[in-house]
């Protein structure tokens, strides 16, 4: 019998009851890996009592001792990294190295979690009035509440729920339906680690297990990572119950080459962020924009694209992995023929793509396509394969003016030999996130990350300050100690003298 996913509550994996299960199977080969859990209503609810219950207790360990578990969990999390790498890779289909650094890239969040001390200083100001003080200081909401998806299993969950702890929150996890197991050996590890009983609880489902999530009054502040309509969906309702809410939805990220670009570098960070991990992340490249004279080099990016090719995941040759379902292929492959039939030019097209001794895998070879147009499908809707799309333009202005026209804004980036151009790209772009010759700029946790328009909803980012500020209330005190026994009529005044 397959190997049951359970549930994590209070302190305890425990078997759900619910009759309603989902299969987890092997991206490359179709392989039943497990069986999923959509908990019941009342498994929800015993999930947010115990993060409730242990956020009692939890508000008021010192700050120091919150910053020790995120130590002894970084110290951890680093020792098995390959181990974990490695159930990643299966699970999803990612290549070993990709899968390191899905890992690692959430290590580094556990690293910043561990500073909160200093992250979550307030501030102080002496005799703002005649002998009175005032300081502001953190303090944590409650029970928050984070919703994963596929594509970054391990990264993910770890943007969220360490600093959310750390700065004396609980947690209750939605991963992923389609790629549960890192999680759940991240919570492991996060019980080996010495989190009480509580502090972070994991419920599975899917649509209804998130909406019973949403609408709970317990839960205080909502973080959610995935598609755009259900982003959208999770907005509305987290805030239609009055909830802090953070959601970080779908993109189509454009990487603009100037033609004064060193060619070589441009063309293999363009195929590289296009097709990694199957076109399969956020930041993905989906659209190279190619300025001037830059435009002649398609021929040259046709020929990069075309040597990378799919393998599994301990295949060394192999430059990315399998889509993560069936569903995912078919979803790309008819994106792929919808380009075809608008009219845009297939110079590459992977829908015929096979991989040697992997028969079943969900394979799709690398795909370009040139003459491609704003009001096609292929531009206006995320692929989320390893498609590339090329546009043109003759100007920096008129690519500026093409991106800032595409509703997403997660990530783009310039290639330049130009600090002019570079620093114009930088000012006028309306992307959160830009790279300079650097295709896919994930910040690394000191700072956040920072999505724009559709491709965000919300005010405060990921991780790094504006996370701390997601999870924790401002309180700030007014206080004065009189010093003689004086006493003055009624102050009837708001003005502190
Ligand atoms: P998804 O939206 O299908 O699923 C995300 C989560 O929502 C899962 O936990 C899933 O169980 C849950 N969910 C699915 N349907 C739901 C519904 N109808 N109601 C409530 N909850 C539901 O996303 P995915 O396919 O797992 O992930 C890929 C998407 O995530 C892409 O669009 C990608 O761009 C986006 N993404 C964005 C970022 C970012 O930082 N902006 C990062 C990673 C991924």
């Amino acid at each position: 019998m397959a190997y049951q996913v359970p549930l994590l509550i209070n302190g305890s994996m425990v078997q759900s009851q619910t009759q309603t299960w989902l299969e987890v199977t092997n991206p490359a080969s179709q392989k039943l890996i497990a069986r999923l859990p959509c908990a019941t209503d009342d498994e929800v609810i015993e999930a947010v009592a115990a993060a409730k219950a242990a956020f009692a207790q939890w508000r008021r360990v010192s700050v120091p001792e919150r910053a020790r578990l995120m130590l002894r969990y970084q110290a951890l999390l680093k020792e098995r990294h390959d181990e974990l790498a490695q159930l990643l890779s299966q699970d999803t289909g990612k290549t070993l190295e990709d899968a390191k650094g899905d890992v690692w890239r959430g290590i580094e969040v556990v690293e910043q979690a561990a500073n909160v001390s200093s992250l979550t200083l307030g501030e102080t100001q002496a005799d703002v009035a005649s002998g009175v003080d005032c300081y502001s200081f953190s303090q944590p909401l409650g029970v928050c509440l984070g919703i994963t998806p596929f594509n970054f299993p391990a990264m993910i969950p770890l943007w969220m729920f360490p600093l959310a702890i750390a700065c004396g929150n609980t947690f209750v996890l939605k991963p992923s339906e389609q790629d549960p197991l890192v999680p759940m050996e991240l919570a492991k590890l996060f019980r080996e680690a010495g989190a009480p009983d509580g502090l972070l609880n994991i419920v599975h489902g899917g649509a209804e297990v998130v909406d019973r999530l949403l609408t709970h009054d317990d839960i205080a502040a909502v973080s959610f990572v995935g598609s755009v309509a259900v982003g959208r969906h999770v907005y509305r309702t987290a805030t239609d119950r009055l909830k802090r809410a953070q959601v970080f939805a779908g993109a189509k990220n454009h990487m603009v080459v100037m033609p004064d670009a060193n060619k070589q570098q441009a063309i293999n960070n363009l195929v590289g962020a296009s097709v990694g991990a199957a076109g399969q992340r956020c930041m993905a490249i989906s659209v190279g924009v190619l300025v001037g004279e830059a435009q002649a080099w398609i021929p040259d990016i046709k020929e990069a694209l075309a040597k990378v090719q799919p393998g599994a995941w301990n295949d060394p040759e192999a430059g990315y992995g399998p889509l993560i379902s069936q569903a995912a292929k078919t979803r790309v492959l008819g994106l792929i023929e919808t380009g075809k039939q608008e009219g845009a030019d297939c110079l590459l097209d992977g829908s015929q793509c096979s991989v040697s001794g992997h028969p079943n895998g969900n394979w799709v070879g690398p795909t370009l396509f040139a003459g491609v147009t704003p009001t096609m499908r292929i531009y206006t809707e995320e692929i989320f394969g390893p498609v590339l799309l090329l546009m043109t333009a003759d100007t920096l202005n008129e690519a500026i003016a093409l991106v800032n026209a595409n509703p997403y804004g997660n990530g783009t980036s310039i290639f330049t030999a130009s600090g002019a151009a570079a620093r114009k790209y930088q000012m006028d772009i309306q992307v959160g996130q830009v790279g300079i010759n650097v295709p896919i700029p994930v910040p690394l946790p000191f700072f956040s990350f920072t999505g724009w328009r559709g491709s965000f909803y919300g005010d405060l980012h990921a991780y790094g300050k504006q996370a701390v500020r997601f999870y924790t209330e401002t309180k700030t005190v007014t206080a004065r100690w009189f010093d003689d026994d004086v006493v003055a009529g009624p102050n009837l005044s708001i003005h502190l003298k």
